[in-house]
Protein backbone atom coordinates (compact mmCIF):
# COMPACT_ATOMS: atom_id res chain seq x y z
CA UNK A 1 0.00 0.00 0.00
CA UNK A 2 1.27 3.19 -1.09
CA UNK A 3 2.08 6.32 1.67
CA UNK A 4 -1.36 9.04 1.90
CA UNK A 5 0.26 12.18 1.28
CA UNK A 6 -0.45 14.54 4.36
CA UNK A 7 -3.99 16.02 4.38
CA UNK A 8 -4.81 14.40 0.96
CA UNK A 9 -8.76 15.08 1.32
CA UNK A 10 -7.80 18.49 0.72
CA UNK A 11 -6.57 17.78 -2.73
CA UNK A 12 -8.43 17.52 -5.94
CA UNK A 13 -10.34 14.40 -6.39
CA UNK A 14 -8.65 13.42 -9.98
CA UNK A 15 -4.69 13.74 -8.51
CA UNK A 16 -5.90 11.42 -5.55
CA UNK A 17 -3.83 7.70 -5.93
CA UNK A 18 -5.59 4.71 -5.52
CA UNK A 19 -5.25 3.83 -1.72
CA UNK A 20 -6.25 7.61 -1.16
CA UNK A 21 -9.10 7.19 -2.83
CA UNK A 22 -10.39 4.30 -1.01
CA UNK A 23 -9.54 6.36 2.14
CA UNK A 24 -11.63 8.81 1.39
CA UNK A 25 -14.31 6.69 2.08
CA UNK A 26 -16.88 7.64 4.88
CA UNK A 27 -17.64 4.11 5.56
CA UNK A 28 -21.10 5.12 5.98
CA UNK A 29 -22.55 2.79 3.78
CA UNK A 30 -25.36 4.76 2.08
CA UNK A 31 -24.55 3.77 -1.22
CA UNK A 32 -25.02 -0.19 -0.52
CA UNK A 33 -29.05 0.64 0.06
CA UNK A 34 -31.48 -0.04 -2.42
CA UNK A 35 -33.06 2.89 -4.06
CA UNK A 36 -36.10 3.30 -6.00
CA UNK A 37 -36.87 5.65 -8.80
CA UNK A 38 -40.69 7.42 -8.92
CA UNK A 39 -41.99 6.11 -12.59
CA UNK A 40 -43.70 9.23 -12.79
CA UNK A 41 -41.14 12.16 -11.43
CA UNK A 42 -37.67 10.21 -11.95
CA UNK A 43 -37.42 11.38 -8.34
CA UNK A 44 -34.70 9.03 -6.71
CA UNK A 45 -36.04 7.14 -3.30
CA UNK A 46 -34.24 6.28 -0.71
CA UNK A 47 -34.55 3.24 1.09
CA UNK A 48 -32.82 1.31 4.15
CA UNK A 49 -32.66 -2.15 2.25
CA UNK A 50 -28.88 -3.05 2.21
CA UNK A 51 -27.11 -5.26 -0.62
CA UNK A 52 -26.96 -8.53 0.74
CA UNK A 53 -23.51 -8.68 1.12
CA UNK A 54 -23.59 -5.65 3.48
CA UNK A 55 -23.14 -6.28 7.27
CA UNK A 56 -26.08 -4.35 8.65
CA UNK A 57 -24.61 -4.16 12.15
CA UNK A 58 -21.27 -2.67 10.93
CA UNK A 59 -21.77 -0.86 7.47
CA UNK A 60 -18.87 -2.74 5.94
CA UNK A 61 -18.96 -5.12 2.99
CA UNK A 62 -18.25 -8.40 3.94
CA UNK A 63 -15.98 -8.83 1.05
CA UNK A 64 -15.32 -5.49 -0.60
CA UNK A 65 -12.21 -7.27 -2.50
CA UNK A 66 -14.41 -10.05 -4.37
CA UNK A 67 -17.78 -7.99 -4.72
CA UNK A 68 -18.41 -7.47 -8.19
CA UNK A 69 -18.19 -11.68 -8.25
CA UNK A 70 -21.41 -11.73 -6.22
CA UNK A 71 -23.28 -8.72 -6.95
CA UNK A 72 -21.76 -7.61 -10.52
CA UNK A 73 -24.05 -4.36 -10.99
CA UNK A 74 -22.17 -2.79 -7.87
CA UNK A 75 -20.68 0.77 -9.41
CA UNK A 76 -16.92 0.95 -8.47
CA UNK A 77 -16.59 5.16 -8.08
CA UNK A 78 -14.67 7.39 -9.96
CA UNK A 79 -14.04 10.79 -10.24
CA UNK A 80 -15.49 10.86 -12.89
CA UNK A 81 -18.65 8.81 -11.65
CA UNK A 82 -19.16 10.78 -8.52
CA UNK A 83 -20.00 14.14 -10.96
CA UNK A 84 -22.62 12.02 -12.83
CA UNK A 85 -24.35 10.17 -10.10
CA UNK A 86 -27.74 11.73 -8.82
CA UNK A 87 -28.07 8.84 -6.14
CA UNK A 88 -25.11 9.26 -3.63
CA UNK A 89 -26.13 10.93 -0.32
CA UNK A 90 -25.14 14.65 0.54
CA UNK A 91 -22.82 13.42 3.03
CA UNK A 92 -20.94 11.02 1.09
CA UNK A 93 -17.30 12.33 1.14
CA UNK A 94 -16.97 12.01 -2.31
CA UNK A 95 -19.81 14.37 -3.59
CA UNK A 96 -18.36 16.88 -0.83
CA UNK A 97 -15.08 17.10 -2.37
CA UNK A 98 -16.29 17.18 -5.49
CA UNK A 99 -18.58 19.88 -4.80
CA UNK A 100 -15.27 21.62 -3.15
CA UNK A 101 -16.43 21.24 -0.04
CA UNK A 102 -14.81 20.35 3.19
CA UNK A 103 -15.07 17.11 5.21
CA UNK A 104 -17.75 16.83 7.73
CA UNK A 105 -16.25 17.26 11.56
CA UNK A 106 -16.89 13.50 12.46
CA UNK A 107 -14.97 11.97 9.21
CA UNK A 108 -12.52 9.27 10.37
CA UNK A 109 -9.75 11.22 8.53
CA UNK A 110 -10.22 13.97 10.71
CA UNK A 111 -11.28 12.18 14.28
CA UNK A 112 -9.14 8.71 13.66
CA UNK A 113 -11.83 6.82 13.93
CA UNK A 114 -15.70 5.94 12.99
CA UNK A 115 -16.84 6.56 16.30
CA UNK A 116 -18.44 10.55 15.51
CA UNK A 117 -19.75 9.00 12.01
CA UNK A 118 -22.02 6.68 13.91
CA UNK A 119 -22.54 9.38 16.75
CA UNK A 120 -23.80 12.00 14.30
CA UNK A 121 -26.35 9.57 12.75
CA UNK A 122 -24.12 9.03 9.29
CA UNK A 123 -23.85 5.53 9.75
CA UNK A 124 -26.81 3.02 8.36
CA UNK A 125 -24.97 0.44 10.69
CA UNK A 126 -27.58 -1.11 13.03
CA UNK A 127 -30.45 1.00 10.88
CA UNK A 128 -31.01 -1.08 7.84
CA UNK A 129 -32.35 -4.42 6.96
CA UNK A 130 -30.76 -6.61 4.45
CA UNK A 131 -32.63 -7.58 0.63
CA UNK A 132 -32.58 -11.13 1.59
CA UNK A 133 -35.12 -10.29 3.86
CA UNK A 134 -36.56 -7.07 3.42
CA UNK A 135 -39.40 -7.79 1.13
CA UNK A 136 -41.27 -5.23 -1.08
CA UNK A 137 -38.51 -2.37 -1.20
CA UNK A 138 -41.88 0.19 -1.24
CA UNK A 139 -42.21 -1.05 2.81
CA UNK A 140 -39.00 0.23 3.15
CA UNK A 141 -38.96 4.22 2.29
CA UNK A 142 -36.32 6.39 3.76
CA UNK A 143 -34.83 10.19 4.11
CA UNK A 144 -31.33 10.01 4.97
CA UNK A 145 -30.18 13.32 3.89
CA UNK A 146 -32.77 14.65 6.35
CA UNK A 147 -31.69 17.46 8.80
CA UNK A 148 -30.18 15.90 11.48
CA UNK A 149 -30.80 12.37 12.52
CA UNK A 150 -31.90 10.24 9.69
CA UNK A 151 -35.18 9.30 9.39
CA UNK A 152 -35.75 5.59 8.14
CA UNK A 153 -38.76 3.58 9.48
CA UNK A 154 -38.09 -0.37 10.55
CA UNK A 155 -34.30 -1.59 10.28
CA UNK A 156 -33.99 -4.70 11.23
S1 LIG B 1 -21.98 6.86 0.36
FE1 LIG B 1 -19.91 7.62 -0.13
S2 LIG B 1 -18.86 7.81 1.85
FE2 LIG B 1 -20.70 6.52 2.19
S3 LIG B 1 -19.94 4.41 1.97
FE3 LIG B 1 -20.70 5.06 -0.05
S4 LIG B 1 -18.90 5.88 -1.13
FE4 LIG B 1 -18.37 5.76 1.07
Amino acid sequence: MGALRDRFWELDLDTLSREEWEALCDGCGKCCLHKLEDEDTGEILQTNVACKLLDTGTARCRDYRHRKAFVPDCLRLTPRLVKTVSWLPQSCAYIRRARGEPLPDWHHLLTGSHDAMIEAGASIAGRCISETVAGPLEHHLADWDAPGDANWDDAG
